[in-house]
């Protein structure tokens, strides 16, 4: 089965350039977003095609998820999978700087150029081909496969928690982001507000009477509490630095990124807001309750040693579910059990397609994996793509890789899908 499976990619490349052709040219760039109904349909009917029973639901107007199932022959026995994957791309940023068009595909010197090319419908054509050649093939498959298509991954917009929260699962969950076929886990990054706000308003002419001896007025700035904040910040993230590690990540990985501030009103007042936008990384054993958490309890302690803030506390926001509507965005962490069956039984069909062992390790970037994983579903990233391409100008995905990343994906569906299950 592996060269016949082998063979058929093999001849249907240029079906697989034409369908990544096909999905680049859906622009549906995020932010904006809200455009992604004509490239969730194109899949949607690619899906139907190939005998998935498919729905479709709006997370934001004009922004649906996908979701195709196709029933394996004994569901009950056999092992299910989840083949998850986002179809926005991120922004294009400087146009002028692209020597190819940016939504139209170029093949040149084995690559193909345009935006979303790594990151990641390439992944996302190389999956819909490898369902279509395994139909062709009348493979049967014993479990269930899903697949879904997801909006948003790019602002923060989490389609796929959206999918978790309607209750489809799996045995196992591949996420298909690029991972340079590599066998990820990943560290999780949340983003919070902090906000300092004074109970009374001030004239600028004031200050004098907040700081100097008998000006009676217990007032203060805003901004300048704020540096009280920003200072013990940095403190929590040298502690976290010093004492939090994890196999995999580099010491310190654990940032608190002071990103945006925002403050006051004009220049003839005292500030009496001020906001500080911040994004907090962290391990994989670890959640973004638990270091939200641990931040709130530092700062209440800075807090407490100010007279002050003891009186106007601070405010905090964390996450969201979209950067665009909401500014604030979630990536739960996703550990990863290297020993798991199917985790085995991907690296495994990894060395028999590129000849080489899988390499299993932890992500440098986050993905939508993480929900999945949050819900109770054993997942992994997995896919082709390198880091650099993605966001990138000129984005490209070497084809080779596309083809041989088709392989490993059909072995993979066949052998897990027909593999009874543990529970
Ligand atoms: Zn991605």
């Amino acid at each position: 089965m592996e060269n016949r499976i082998s063979n058929l990619v093999d001849e249907r490349l240029e079906e697989l350039v034409q369908l990544l052709a096909d999905l680049v040219r859906f622009p549906t760039v995020s932010p904006p977003a809200r455009n992604t109904t004509g490239v969730q349909r194109y899949i949607q009917d690619f899906l139907e095609q190939e005998k998935f029973e498919t729905v479709s639901w709006d997370v934001f107007p004009s922004d649906p998820n996908v979701v195709g199932i196709k029933k394996g022959t004994d569901g009950n026995l056999y092992n299910s999978l989840i083949i998850n994957g986002h179809i926005d791309v991120a922004e294009v940023g400087y146009e002028t700087e692209w020597t190819v068009p940016v939504f139209e595909l170029t093949t040149k010197d084995g690559n193909a150029y345009g935006r979303g090319t790594s990151d990641m419908k390439g992944a996302v054509a190389a999956t819909l081909l490898a369902v279509k050649l395994l139909n062709e093939l009348g493979v049967e498959l014993k479990g269930d496969l899903q697949i879904q298509t997801v909006i948003g991954e790019e602002a923060g917009e989490a389609g796929t928690l959206s999918c978790m929260e309607k209750g489809y699962t799996a045995d196992f969950a591949l996420v298909v982001d690029g991972s340079d076929r590599q066998i990820h886990g990943q560290g999780g990054v949340i983003t919070g507000w902090i906000t300092i706000k004074s109970k009374e308003v001030f004239h600028d002419a004031m200050r004098m009477s907040m700081l100097h001896a008998g000006g009676s007025v217990n007032g203060a700035s805003a901004i300048e509490k704020m540096m009280k904040v920003i200072a013990g910040l940095q403190d929590l993230e040298r502690h976290w630095a010093v004492t939090k590690k994890y196999p995999g990540f580099a010491p310190g990985t654990t940032t608190i990124n002071p990103a945006v501030i925002e403050g006051g009103r004009h220049a003839a007042f005292v500030a009496d807001e001020c906001r500080l936008w911040i994004t907090v990384h962290f391990y994989p054993n670890e959640t973004y309750q638990s270091v939200t958490k641990e931040i709130e309890e530092h700062l209440n302690h800075v807090a407490k040693a100010d007279t002050w803030l003891r009186e106007n506390p601070i405010h905090f926001r964390w996450g969201g579910k979209s950067m665009i509507e909401e500014r604030g965005e979630i990536f739960p962490a996703l550990e990863m059990n290297a020993d798991h069956a199917a985790v085995q039984l991907l690296a495994h069909c990894h060395e028999q397609t590129e000849k080489s062992p899988a390499i299993i390790g932890m992500s440098r970037s986050v993905t939508d994996a993480g929900w999945l994983g949050a819900a109770g579903i054993p997942t992994v990233i997995y896919g082709p793509g390198k880091l650099e391409e993605a966001h990138s100008v000129d984005e490209k995905i070497n084809i080779e890789e596309l083809v041989v990343f088709t392989k490993t994906l059909m072995i993979f569906i066949n052998e897990w899908c027909n593999t009874t299950s543990v529970n």
